[in-house]
């Protein structure tokens, strides 16, 4: 993880108004009113002080919801950034899919390899998860920070956010129509000391928790969309507030079980492994064989790997605690280093309030779950 730390926000609030190219690659910083990431030196208007986040690098504004600005590209490093990269970054802020095969781009005779490499350099992420994160993005980071919207929204019924319904449908590539649904999923973004969760829960429960930068957080969504006839609206909820508070609690080491309700539709066999990881206790680690014994399924080791997998309620349905065979980490949805981390918390070898600093160099107003005196209500509104 990066371990930078950024200068004091008034001295990047002032470099910002003066446009200080000293402060390129030091500082980015996100306009809350507009969803959008600029660089120090960007030419567009200068928001109000009170407007503005700073992150370290666009793929952590981007992982807070911002898109970068069409104006000053904060993509492009000044004087470093090759010309294909360019045209590539114009073409997909302008593509309606927003998608880019590794076909996609040899057809543009540039090599797949070579553009992640670049990416990974360059900005800590690979170029599909940029894309995707720009998907998501304009899905949902659209609104968040336009609480009005939202609101307004709401109180004259969901057909209305049809800006959203837009970008869901992009996104998903079939979003659910009035006619075929009968239920509302609502989401939010929740923030943990280890980055952004997207939270969604129904009447019954909570049917969604995944950090935002997810690999297949896409695709879960579609799923999810699918399994419960239902369309994603960001809002509140009665169990977010519950959710938060557990969450909090559970970062601070001072809660092992959770008891807020969950909505998990799968198949009886997911349900049978879901269940399974449920029974680890906190602070232990099990193998996918052991798992596969207490599901009397012995012989099933990779499709109980693959329902794990498959788990759209992270931390809380602990797939974190499953190991390989031979005590290595395996893969894990969020992220190994996350992975790390959560058994690290809970075998006491990590604070997350103690070292929330040295693990997320984003500075802002935003306060993180294990804050609990935040109101949880503000968070929730910010989607
Ligand atoms: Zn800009």
């Amino acid at each position: 993880m990066n371990q930078i730390s950024l200068p004091d926000t008034d001295v990047m609030y002032q470099a910002l108004l003066h446009k200080d190219a000293s402060f390129e690659g030091i500082f980015i910083v996100g306009v809350k009113t507009t969803g959008i990431c600029c660089r120090p030196t960007c030419h567009a208007r200068k928001p109000k002080a009170n407007n503005v986040e700073f992150f370290a690098c666009v793929k952590e504004a981007m992982s807070f919801g911002y898109r970068p600005c069409k104006v000053c590209h904060p993509l492009q490093p000044a004087g470093e950034t090759p010309d294909w990269m360019k045209s590539l970054e114009q073409e997909l802020s302008q593509s309606d899919t927003m998608k880019f095969t590794d076909q996609d781009l040899r057809e543009r005779g540039l090599d797949p390899v070579r553009v992640r490499r670049w990416f990974k350099k360059h900005h800590g992420m690979t170029f599909q998860a940029y894309a995707r994160a720009l998907r998501i993005n304009r899905a949902f980071g659209l609104i968040k920070h336009q609480d009005k919207v939202i609101d307004t929204a709401l109180d004259s019924g969901y057909d209305s956010v049809s800006g959203f319904h837009e970008a869901f449908k992009k996104l998903t590539g079939d979003a659910p129509t009035r006619s075929k649904t009968k239920q509302v999923i609502t989401i939010t973004r929740i923030l943990t000391p280890l980055g952004p969760m997207f939270a969604g829960a129904t009447e019954k429960g909570i049917c969604l928790l995944e950090f935002t930068d997810r690999r297949m957080l896409e695709t879960q969504l579609k799923r999810l969309s699918k399994l419960l006839k239902a369309t994603f609206v960001p809002g509140k909820h009665p169990l977010f507030e519950t959710l938060n508070q557990q969450l909090g609690d559970y970062f601070a080491g001072r809660l092992k079980t959770f008891s807020v309700p969950l909505d998990i539709p799968g198949t009886a066999f997911q349900q049978d492994v879901w269940q399974a990881l449920l029974k680890i206790p906190y602070g232990e680690t099990r193998s996918y064989q052991a798992q596969a014994e207490l599901i009397d399924k012995p012989l099933a080791v990779r499709a109980v790997a693959k329902a794990n997998g498959d788990n759209r309620i992270g931390i809380i349905i602990p797939c974190h605690r499953v190991i390989g065979k031979n005590g290595k980490l395996t893969g894990y949805g969020g992220g190994l280093w996350r992975k790390q981390r959560l058994l690290e918390l809970e075998m006491g070898r990590w604070q997350s309030n103690s070292s929330h600093a040295n693990h997320s160099v984003h500075q802002s107003d935003h306060a993180a779950v294990t804050n609990s005196n935040n109101a949880p209500q503000k968070e929730q509104a910010i989607l």
